[in-house]
């Protein structure tokens, strides 16, 4: 069944207007027809089985039933080098498909975009929002990934949570993995930090360590950065019984 996005300010009657934005979606692009059957999501757990009641600017539906979904399951934290080009919206994507809680982007020495393009990510997250919010309805997710701001490595670090471990994946890494990782019996989060091209250096990787985060090994093959990410988010969702 066909979702669309509701705004959460909408209030819930025996009828409702879709967004301008999504009634275009709805009759330009997807030409569904009146008496069709949908969801509407609102990013805040509510979903609501709906019928096309009208057409025009903003789609009219009737609202067949409502339910409610709890957040639920280990809240899992990426932390992610920034990266060039299309491989952070490939990463949003992605991490909101695996059930990512959270998304933080973050600045280090070794991220290869020039200071005129990292100052110019602000303006991205506008778009990086909209990226969630479809990847939310294609894969039926009714609470989205939070998106944080971009921050600095040294910021990250130091804003770990004492409750939540904390692993930071190093390429350099040749003695602890997640072989010799154990989590905790009842982890109320974990969150995980994954490099830019350029990888981390020894210093950061330290600073890491001494701020109380795991450094491991993810094998020994040099992943590309979304690879290693992928790779990471799947195994540890799987281990904290969110996959
Ligand atoms: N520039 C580095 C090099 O060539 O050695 C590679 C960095 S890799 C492209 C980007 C990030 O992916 C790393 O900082 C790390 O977080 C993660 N990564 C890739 N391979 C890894 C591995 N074998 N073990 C742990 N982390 C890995």
């Amino acid at each position: 069944m066909r979702r669309f996005f509701l705004s959460p300010d909408v209030e819930i009657s025996d009828e409702v207007l879709l967004s301008k934005a999504e009634s275009h979606h709805l009759t330009k692009v997807l030409r569904l027809p009146v008496g069709m059957l949908l969801q509407l999501f609102d990013g805040r757990g509510h979903i609501h089985d709906a019928e096309i009641v009208a057409m025009g600017k903003q789609v009219r539906l009737r609202i067949l039933s409502s339910v409610y979904v709890e957040e639920d399951g280990v809240p899992l934290r990426v932390c992610q080098g920034i990266l060039k080009g299309q491989k952070m919206e490939f990463l949003l994507q992605k991490c909101t498909e695996l059930g990512v809680s959270e998304f933080i982007p973050f600045s280090s020495s070794r991220c290869q975009l020039k200071k005129t393009e990292l100052r110019k990510l602000a303006d991205k997250q506008d778009r990086w929002q909209r990226i969630i919010d479809e990847a939310c309805k294609q894969c039926n997710r009714p609470w989205p990934m939070k998106l944080g701001t971009v921050i600095s490595l040294e910021e990250m670090v130091l804003q770990r949570e004492e409750a939540r471990p904390g692993i930071l994946f190093w390429e350099e890494e040749k003695e602890a993995s997640l072989h010799t990782f154990s989590l905790p019996a009842d982890v109320a989060g974990l969150q995980i930090v994954l490099g830019p091209e350029g990888g981390f250096s020894s210093d950061e990787a330290e600073a890491a360590r001494k701020a109380g985060f795991q450094v491991l090994s993810l094998g020994p093959r040099i992943l590309r950065a979304e690879t290693a990410a992928l790779a990471a988010v799947s195994i540890i969702q799987h281990l904290i019984g969110n996959m």
